[in-house]
């Protein structure tokens, strides 16, 4: 079992992760205005990049969001850091 650093408890088990998609994967802004091919890009395409990648992942126990920075081929995490919206740390919603 791999141990996946939480930025804001350290390291965990990856069963207490869940993996949040792609960094940098921007919401459309304005849900009624944006087309069908806009949020069909922005819910299921990935770039499933081989190698070195910026991912966001929520730590399920503290319930905190942020970027990881993984290799998808070898798997080792070489960082991790909280995401920030205006400011304030971004929280799952509970
Ligand atoms: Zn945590």
């Amino acid at each position: 079992m791999q141990l996946f650093p939480c930025p804001f408890c350290g390291l965990r088990s990856e069963a207490e992760f869940h993996f949040g998609g792609d960094s940098g994967n921007a919401r459309p802004e304005g849900q009624s205005a944006a087309e069908t091919a806009t949020w069909t890009d922005y819910l299921y395409f990935r770039r499933n990049s081989r190698g070195p990648a910026s991912e966001v992942w929520m730590h399920m126990t503290c319930g905190e969001v942020f970027r990881m920075d993984r290799d998808t081929l070898t798997h080792k995490v070489s960082g991790s850091a909280p995401l920030s919206h205006g400011g304030e740390h971004v929280r799952a919603a509970s």
